[in-house]
Order: structure tokens, then C-alpha cells, then sequence
């Protein structure tokens, strides 16, 4: 077995950087402040500490391209709503972050085509469609529980 090089530190508390942002939270602390709680589901501030603007799940580009705004989903629990009100707790400065590093290049590829990702991925590898789901995923399955 290859040596690791460093040691694996489980622990219950945030990690956080020098300007005191969350870098990681630890489970239980996720579940309590994103999964149940009103904080952005990204860095975990409160709506006390900065603007938010609310991440949709669904992007509001493919509402508006497919004319789902008004439209109803039924999310895994059973409960009904409406695409434009499927939210989650998001800070505008991690949504606008979110937008320039992926949500903006994501868009414009789907806009142009499955030729257009097949080439980004060929060029650029998977890094971008992947980092986009998986926002897609965690926020849709943290606003769910
Ligand atoms: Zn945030």
C-alpha cells in the first residue's frame, strides 16, 4: 500500500481560512446549517451577515428556455412546487461566483449544442460539466431533506 502523505484528521468542527469562511464543514454541522438550516448552501452564511439572491435548482436560463417557471415538479419527498420557487439558501456572492466560474460557460454550451460540450470535453476534459451537476445535485438534494 502506498504511504499517505498526510494524516486523515476526522473531526466535528468547520475548517475555516485566515478571513474566518468556511472552507469545510463537518456532516453534522453541514446537516444542521445547510440541510436544515437558511444558510447559503455554499460558504454557510447567514441572511444576518450578507445579501442573498437564492440559487435556483433548476437554472432560471432553462426555466425561461422551457417555459417551466410556472410549471410543477414533485421533489423525491412527495411535496409539490413550482420550478421558479425550487430554491436554495444561496448568498449572492457565492451565486455570482457560481455564475462566472460555471453556470455562464454551462450555458452557452448547452446553448450550442451536444457537438459543443463533446468538443469542450475533448479540449478541456470533464472538469466544468462536472463541477456544474454537481451543484445541481447537492443543491437539489440538500433543499430536499
Ligand atoms: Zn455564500
Amino acid at each position: 500500500m502506498a504511504d499517505v502523505p498526510f494524516d486523515y484528521v476526522l473531526t466535528n468542527q468547520r475548517i475555516r481560512n485566515g478571513a474566518g469562511e468556511v472552507l469545510l464543514f463537518s456532516w453534522p454541522d453541514f446537516v444542521a446549517t445547510i440541510c436544515e438550516g437558511t444558510s447559503c448552501f455554499i460558504c454557510g452564511r447567514s441572511r444576518r451577515e450578507v445579501a442573498f439572491n437564492d440559487e435556483h435548482i433548476v437554472p432560471n436560463w432553462a426555466l425561461r428556455a422551457f417555459g417551466l417557471h410556472q410549471k410543477t415538479v414533485t421533489l423525491p419527498n412527495g411535496q409539490r412546487t413550482i420550478y421558479g420557487n425550487y430554491t436554495i439558501p444561496c448568498c449572492k456572492r457565492c451565486n455570482d461566483e457560481m455564475a462566472r466560474m460555471f453556470k455562464e460557460p454551462m450555458s452557452a454550451l448547452i446553448r450550442a449544442g451536444g457537438e459543443a460540450i463533446q468538443d469542450h470535453i475533448v479540449e478541456h476534459h470533464a472538469l466544468l460539466p462536472f463541477t456544474w451537476i454537481g451543484a445541481l445535485l447537492l443543491g437539489g438534494g440538500a433543499e430536499q431533506e
